[in-house]
């Protein structure tokens, strides 16, 4: 399969180039030259999660994974389960937080570190990847010992949990984790800065593990194919719709090449907090992201979302239907208390995944089944939690493990000339 880069349809590049490269010129973002269509929808959400991974993914792969390497891939990335959780009657969460590092994150950086691990010659490859939070956790595992790659992961200071921070900077080897005094967007500016500059980024074979690569969002349509498999075989028959707490638009973004796919989700809802560029673009047409507002859901805390393209691109050439996806944003009051509504009907829940719940909720129709999605574990936001229920949260043991380790970060301003020599080892 090819991929072309949005920007510049001249551009095309297989599917291993894209992984390596991240982005395209312009720092267009690369999308798949077809998408495949299955008609076997209904055999596909019988198998299990990794044979019917395997299908899925095979034809995006073709060419530079075979199916043998695929599945092994696969069988090592995805190790861990995703899990349909029924709230009630009409509601569900699809937990995506039962693997390492507890957040969604795990299954596209698991399968992105495979992946590149087998498309690298022995030259050298540097990750340089911004997080609001879970990235970095998730990256910094799925790659930490793997040999020949490197990982430097800016954070902003102070703005994200402690419990978050431990689980990324503590890690040393080949991880490196600098705190930038700025705002998770002047990160991803760093970032997007470094892989402008040409010479630097060939210099130290510079690539992006952030949701703008195309492997990641490739894994996180398997969950999605899961999770409609989980419901076939409980006998659930109402029509799936599918509430995404959203920051960068990753994982929405996988969803609707989900649905693209043949996989029957009816409708979708993205959810943001008071970051809302994308609720107020679809409703008046202007992109006008505001500066970035710090909320308790913030692995969400994003006004310029930069997976929004591929998702233009989606509804613009009727890929998705427009009619099919609205948004809500949801304050922080309205967070607190759809965590509490949740603890009292017996489910234990977090800022991100709260939010979801209550966007779907007040237009959910009496055939549909609203799935919202559980984007990172309730202890990974354990002081948030405690607060608002009032309750003491254990710790899972991942975090439990890592608690107690010592930050190993550097502090660094906003500025592009100190992250190139740093990034040059000068
Ligand atoms: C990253 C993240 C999100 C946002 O996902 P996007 O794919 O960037 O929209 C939501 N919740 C949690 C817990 C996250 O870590």
């Amino acid at each position: 399969m090819k991929y072309y880069n949005l920007k510049d349809n001249t551009e095309q590049v297989s599917f291993a180039q894209a992984v390596k490269q991240g982005l395209g010129r312009e720092q267009g973002l690369f999308f798949p030259e077809e998408i495949p269509s299955f008609d076997n929808i209904d055999a596909l959400l019988d198998m299990d999660l990794v044979e019917r991974s395997v299908e899925v993914l095979a034809p995006f792969v073709e060419g530079d994974l075979s199916k043998e390497a695929l599945y092994d891939v696969i069988n090592s990335a995805f190790d861990f389960p995703a899990k349909v959780n029924k709230v009630r009657e009409d509601v569900a969460s699809l937990e995506l937080y039962h693997g390492p590092t507890l957040a969604f994150k795990d299954f596209g950086a698991r399968f992105m570190a495979q992946c590149l691990s087998r498309f690298t010659d022995g030259e050298k490859i540097t990750i340089l990847t911004a997080t609001s939070g879970d990235t970095g956790a998730a990256v910094a595992h799925a790659f930490h010992g793997i040999e020949n790659i490197d990982v430097v992961i800016l954070y902003p200071k102070g703005k994200i949990s402690l419990l978050q921070e431990k689980m990324f900077t503590t890690l040393g080897g080949n991880i490196r984790t600098i705190a930038i005094d700025g705002s998770f967007d002047d990160c991803q500016a760093l970032v997007k800065q470094a892989f402008d500059d040409r010479e630097l980024a060939k210099t130290i074979g510079l690539n992006s593990a952030n949701s703008i690569n195309i492997s990641r969002l490739l894994a996180q349509i398997c969950y999605y194919f899961e999770a409609l498999s989980q419901l076939k075989k409980s006998g659930e028959t109402s029509k799936v719709v599918l509430s995404v707490p959203s920051g960068n638009f990753g994982n929405l973004t996988a969803a609707m090449l989900a649905k693209a796919l043949g996989l029957p989700i009816e409708r979708f809802v993205a959810a943001t907090n008071a970051n809302d560029t994308v609720p107020r673009y679809l409703q008046s047409g202007q992109w006008q992201p505001n500066d970035t507002v710090a909320t308790i859901s913030n692995a969400m805390d994003v006004s310029n979302p930069n997976n929004w393209p591929r998702i233009e691109y989606m509804l613009e050439s009727n890929i998705i239907d427009k009619q099919l996806l609205s948004s809500k944003t949801i304050d922080e009051e309205q967070t607190q208390s759809a965590v509490i509504a949740l603890n009292q009907q017996g489910y234990l829940s977090e800022p991100h995944g709260a939010i979801a719940y209550k966007a779907m909720l007040s237009d959910l129709k009496a055939d549909e089944l609203g799935l919202f999605l559980g984007t990172a574990h309730p202890a990974k936001f354990k002081e948030v939690v405690e607060s608002i229920l009032g309750v003491p949260l254990a710790l899972p043991k991942e975090l439990a493990d890592c608690a107690s380790e010592q930050i190993l970060s550097i502090d660094m301003s906003a500025d592009f000339a100190q992250l190139s020599a740093f990034l040059l080892g000068e």
